[in-house]
């Protein structure tokens, strides 16, 4: 099992952060990274744990615990999503951070990976306690962000709307509209065209490219999608156009399995109206262990890390897991998927690569002031897929290794190349 590295405490030791790092060993073994830049690569340059207190709707002040992690400073300012999700810890954001670094790298975006969450039930918040959250958190973290040191973007459970609260707050300190210190933020305040839908339409394209590739047409193909939020529902939307045939999917508050293609406007009307797929009668009701295990051409865990696990690994019958959500694959079960050797498995890091790519146009529109059209952002994104896709594949052909290893390969590699090349200060 992998090591923490030595030079950390047990700041963040968890089963995510062990399973990002035993990741980082396999890649760095296999390109053999120099012992003397392992840790310097692995370990995040900085994290900031911040308190946030929020006066409740009931007068009660309640006081919630905030992290951001910046993973690595070598190739630009940071850039990461913020996560509201109750079970949030530091080890958690870290590991978030560190594929945020290599996934950056793998399209030749210009940043380091960064991450930050507050451990907090935003289902459980009023729209003004929300708000408050979302300010207030962002006010401790003014000195550690801004355009050229670390941008924020929405992750799970964070919105445009969230985004806005955090621009308007950081702008408000500062004297001046500074709307490239976020992304993923409304149109009407500097976002951009596509940003929205950029995560999941971007995984659904790389999963038409590997239909291609196993000369299935997509309208013979199935998808079964955990996670019904912004990236699962927009990933979705994004097959259905395609031709593939959506025939189940779940949120936190179960799934829904209906063979002959679920109505994916009644669901996501049902999720406008009540926070979640709760109550939908759009079909067979199911958990959320049942629905990664339903026969399907195409998985797409797009909610949370270590889904798939030993236990259900063997059990998959899927041809294609495309893992639209970050880690949800363990170690393990990796191993497990490679010996069967019978599902072709699209990388987290590449898979979700979309959302950042469009953050970085949408930062480098508010830079400019000049903003794209729809068309232009999604035409700039596929060419950016077709590139690390391809990069991809003949990486993996080229050291005869999984489609994972040969993504952090790529990463981890050029992020070593340029830490070589600015050297080690004093
Ligand atoms: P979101 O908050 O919009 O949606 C999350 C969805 O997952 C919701 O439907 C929620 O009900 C569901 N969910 C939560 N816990 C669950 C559980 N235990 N079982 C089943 N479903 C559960 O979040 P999102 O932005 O869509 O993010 C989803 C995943 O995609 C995360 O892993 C995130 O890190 C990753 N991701 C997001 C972006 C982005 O641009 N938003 C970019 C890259 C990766």
């Amino acid at each position: 099992m992998s090591q923490i590295p030595s030079a950390g405490s047990t700041l963040y030791d968890s089963d995510v952060f062990r399973m990002a790092c035993r990741q980082f060993d396999h890649a760095a073994d296999l390109i053999g990274i120099d012992p003397d830049l392992r840790e310097r690569l692995k370990l995040p340059k900085r994290c900031v744990t911040v308190t946030v207190p929020v006066r409740h709707d009931d007068g009660h002040v309640r006081v919630y615990e905030g992290y951001r992690v910046q993973h690595h400073l070598t190739l630009g300012p940071t850039k990461g999503g913020v996560r509201f999700h109750p079970h949030v810890t530091i080890g958690e954001v870290a590991a978030l951070a560190m594929w945020m670094s290599w996934k950056c790298a793998l399209a030749g975006l210009p940043y380091g990976g960064a991450k930050g969450g507050v451990a907090v039930d935003p289902r459980a918040l009023s729209v003004r306690e929300l708000e408050a959250v979302s300010r207030r958190y962002m006010q401790e973290l003014i000195p550690f962000v801004g355009p050229n040191i670390d941008v924020p973007a929405p992750d799970m459970g964070t919105n445009e709307q969230v985004m806005a609260w955090m621009m308007d707050t950081y702008s408000n300190q500062v004297g001046n509209s500074v709307p490239a210190v976020v992304t993923g933020k409304p149109i009407s305040v500097g976002g951009s065209e596509g940003r929205r839908e950029a995560t999941g339409r971007g995984a659904a394209y790389l999963i038409k490219r590997q239909l291609e590739a196993m000369g299935i047409a997509p309208g013979e193909a199935t998808a079964v999608i955990q996670g019904f939020g912004n990236v699962g529902s927009e990933a979705a939307l994004a097959l259905r156009e395609y031709g593939v045939r959506v025939v189940a999917i779940s949120d936190v508050g179960g799934g829904h399995h209906n063979p002959r293609g679920i109505d994916l406007d009644a669901a996501l009307a049902h999720v406008a109206a009540h926070r979640s797929l709760a109550g939908w009668r759009g079909g067979d009701a199911l958990t959320n262990e049942e629905l990664l295990e339903l026969p399907c051409t195409v998985l797409v865990p797009a909610a949370m890390e270590r889904v798939i696990m030993p236990a259900n690994a063997r059990r998959l019958r899927c041809r294609v897991l495309a893992e639209a959500a970050n880690g949800p694959t363990t170690n393990d079960a990796d191993v497990i998927l490679a010996e069967r050797g019978d599902v072709e498995i699209i990388p987290d890091i590449l898979c979700n690569v979309g959302g950042v790519v469009v953050s970085y146009f949408e930062w480098v529109q508010d830079l400019q002031s000049l903003f794209w059209t729809r068309t232009e952002v999604l035409a700039k994104l596929c060419s950016i897929l077709d590139r690390a896709s391809d990069a991809v594949e003949a990486q993996r052909a080229r050291l005869g290794c999984s489609r994972r290893l040969a993504a952090l390969t790529l990463g981890i590699g050029r992020v070593a190349e340029a830490k070589t090349a600015r050297g080690l200060f004093p």
